[in-house]
């Protein structure tokens, strides 16, 4: 037997049911909101991802599936959202129109990560990106959207935490001060971290190594090195966050995986999740439009992690099963032709149908309307069919009454009111 691949999976019905109400409630937000849906290609150029995520991140380093095409060219399947969206707003120069644009997409990522609870090599994202607005305003409506959406769904342990990076000027002095607080710990450091403490020592934060961990307790943060403009920034998000009343910590060792970020950071965390807690993560990335060849426009967002969302939120007590509003017992060829033709009618007017097309005895489908809870039964014997006439069962009452079936749609419809 063919199976899946390691750390992908499918989503069957019974927890789709969850996945839809995610995204319909996520959806309905962004756009009353004032965000436009955006749909980019799974597969881009992998510089694009190389250029925009970090040649030293972890993401760019091991994680990504990459592979030449038959012309040779490098392509990546998307291991995040942000970069794809970037491309785009630059390709089809949005920002000549109005460099304020707004958009949220809803789709799957690839990393080839070890496959683990919460971690898997194809998983889905809710991204939000604003283009031309650098207000610190800005950042907090994204914050207080994501937690909405939380609420919303009925999440209930979710925590915000929020730091800044700063900007390449704050970063200067904070690395030099990181770099010897590094040199200083080398013996506690993984493999990776030592070579990172090197090239790229803010990665060094976001190792999840316990020795790691341990090692960077005392580090030096990045809010103590902000410059006067990104201090003000900062100071205004957790202002406005305070306004709408969203309660956050802030955790000033929080970096994000990917090297685009500037000034805010954020990350929504819920203990529930156990290791793989962090359920969503965004910020500040005012310099990538630039770096990617657009014009100097700041921008900020975030991404969702749908898989570990479905496992929170409070949707999950709920229950989605669609049971059959009708189910239509046929008793022979006439019959069966006859059910037929009203079951395409029945689910037309927004009468969920059921019918049975197998030449089974009354007692089996009957059987079956039972076991997929049919609200009603109807019965199409050859005996009613020649009085020209159906029998309706109310499954609930067992109460059962002769309908004739003349008009039998709107006779129904009538009868059952929905
Ligand atoms: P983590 O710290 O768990 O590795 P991350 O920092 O790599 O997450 P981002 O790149 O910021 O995650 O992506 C945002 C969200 O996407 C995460 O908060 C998480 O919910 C989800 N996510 C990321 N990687 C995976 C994965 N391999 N499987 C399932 N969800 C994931
Ligand atoms: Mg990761």
């Amino acid at each position: 037997m063919i199976q899946l691949i390691r750390g992908f999976k499918d989503i069957l019905p019974g927890e789709v049911e969850i996945w839809q109400n995610i995204e319909k409630t996520a959806r309905l937000l962004f756009e009353d909101f004032g965000f436009k849906e955006i749909r980019l290609p799974i597969l881009e150029r992998t510089e694009l991802f190389a250029r925009s995520i970090g040649e030293d991140t972890d993401i760019v380093e091991k994680e990504m599936y990459t592979f030449p095409d038959k012309k040779g060219d490098l392509i990546t399947l998307r291991p995040e959202a942000t970069a794809s969206v970037v491309r785009s707003y630059i390709q089809h120069k949005m920002y000549a129109k109005d460099p304020v644009q707004k958009f949220y997409s809803i789709g799957p990522m690839f990393r080839r990560e070890r496959p683990q609870k919460g971690r898997y090599r194809q998983f889905y994202q809710i991204n939000a990106e604003v283009f031309g607005i650098d207000s610190p305003f800005m950042d907090a409506q994204l914050i207080f959207l994501a937690v909405k959406l939380f609420s919303m769904l009925e999440v209930t342990d979710a925590k915000l935490h929020i730091n800044s990076l700063g900007c390449p000027k704050c970063r200067l002095n904070f690395k030099e001060s990181l770099s010897a607080f590094l040199s200083s710990a080398t013996e506690k450091l993984c493999q990776d971290c030592l070579r990172r403490s090197k090239k790229n020592p803010l990665r060094v934060l976001d190792c999840k190594n316990s020795s790691c961990r341990e090692a960077m307790v005392g580090a030096p943060a990045i809010i103590n090195y902000l410059c006067p403009e990104c201090s003000q920034h900062f100071e205004a998000v957790k202002y406005a966050l305070e306004k709408v009343e969203i309660p956050f910590v802030i955790d000033k060792h929080l970096v994000r995986g990917l090297d685009y970020y500037t000034r805010t950071t954020f990350e929504i965390q819920a203990g529930s999740l156990g290791a793989q807690n962090a359920v969503a993560g965004g910020g500040r990335y005012d310099a990538l439009v630039k770096t990617l060849g657009g014009p100097d426009q700041p921008a900020t967002g975030f991404a969702i992690g749908i898989d570990r969302l479905a496992e929170i939120t409070g949707l999950r007590n709920k229950d989605f099963t669609q049971k059959p509003d009708i189910y239509i017992v046929a008793l022979g060829e006439k019959s069966r032709s006859l059910a037929f033709e009203w079951s395409c009618n029945f689910g037309l007017e927004g009468i969920r149908p059921e019918m049975d097309l197998s030449n089974r005895s009354l007692k089996s489908q009957m059987k079956r309307a039972n076991r997929l809870k049919a609200s009603y039964v109807l019965i199409a014997g050859d005996n009613e069919l020649e009085e020209g006439s159906v029998i309706l069962r109310n499954m609930t009452s067992k109460k059962q009454i002769s309908i004739p079936i003349e008009s039998l749609v709107e006779k129904i419809k009538a009868e059952i009111k929905l």
